[in-house]
């Protein structure tokens, strides 16, 4: 596909689980042929202070952060938000400061050589488990960050720890404090614990002053999007697209292998909610 003057929403690097740096995304996007590009690691956008300009290509500011949905994980993107307001949200500061002091301790009472000390002068932004992993390793416990998830830190594994997860209402309105434009991700990636209750969730995005829903994305069908497309315009939400591209681990998701005209990107811009 010709991909003058489309945009591509969901991109991830190496500063939370994508492969590439936020440049060779940049980069990438600029050889495929993008207008814009948005770059939404999770949880940081610490990415988007590193790249130098592409002549050519807009770069958007995002992010991706989870949320709780009656047992469900639920991922929201955020667009242009402002990166020091955002990052002193409860959701990103206080939450993780209490989950990786109670890690800490949990290592540290099994007699593991680690501090808060330590950890945090790893990193002056957001810390997280691959901070921690990090640490390990430079500790002599492991040989790689992933052998540590795999022996202690991953979901399961002895030093597992839940972060405390926020509600939809509670993440979108910490984006919408930041100035940022707020839109569901992949809506049709849910595992709903409880039936299919997308719409309900779609209309509870729509209540709680989200902006869009991804209605384009890597290997959903025409038929798929064109009925995500329904749904955003009953619920009164600007349709984006994004391929949510990670690197080579995810070779189905490629810089601009979901797209949408650049329009897209100026309607959702220009939404505004009470
Ligand atoms: P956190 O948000 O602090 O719970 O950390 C989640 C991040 O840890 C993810 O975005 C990944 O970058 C990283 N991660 C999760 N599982 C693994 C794993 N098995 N190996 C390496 N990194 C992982
Ligand atoms: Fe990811
Ligand atoms: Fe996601
Ligand atoms: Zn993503």
């Amino acid at each position: 596909m010709n991909l003058t003057d489309r945009v591509d929403l969901h991109c991830h690097t190496y500063f939370s689980d994508g492969e590439l740096s936020p440049q060779a995304v940049a980069e990438e996007a600029k050889r495929v042929g993008l207008r814009a590009v948005a770059i939404t690691d999770h949880d940081t956008m610490e990415g988007l202070s590193e790249l130098t300009p592409v002549p050519g290509l807009e770069i958007v500011p995002g992010i991706e952060r989870k949320a709780e949905w009656g047992g469900d994980e639920i991922h929201i993107l955020g667009y242009d938000c402002d990166w020091e307001i955002l990052r002193r949200s409860p959701s990103l500061e206080r939450d993780r400061n209490e989950r990786n002091e109670a890690l800490i301790e949990k290592l540290r009472s099994d007699g593991i050589d680690v501090s808060m000390e330590e950890l945090m002068s790893l990193k002056k932004g957001i810390v997280g488990r691959p901070h921690i992993a990090l640490l390990l390793v430079r500790k002599g416990y492991f040989s790689t960050v992933s052998e540590a998830f795999d022996a202690w830190l991953g979901n399961g594994r002895p030093y597992y720890v839940p972060i405390t997860r926020r509600t939809v209402p509670e993440v979108a309105e910490e984006l919408r404090r930041a100035g940022g434009k707020i839109v569901l991700a992949h809506p049709l990636q849910y595992e709903f614990s409880e039936g299919y209750r997308l719409e309900e969730l779609v209309e509870l995005c729509a209540g709680s002053g989200f902006h869009g829903m991804e209605v384009f994305y890597s290997n959903y069908t025409e038929a798929q999007s064109a009925s995500l497309g329904k749904l955003a315009e009953r619920f009164d939400l600007c349709p984006t697209a994004g391929s949510d591209f990670h690197g080579s681990r995810r070779p189905d998701r490629v810089v601009g292998g979901a797209s949408g005209p650049y329009a897209l990107l100026e309607a959702l811009r220009a939404k505004e909610r009470p």
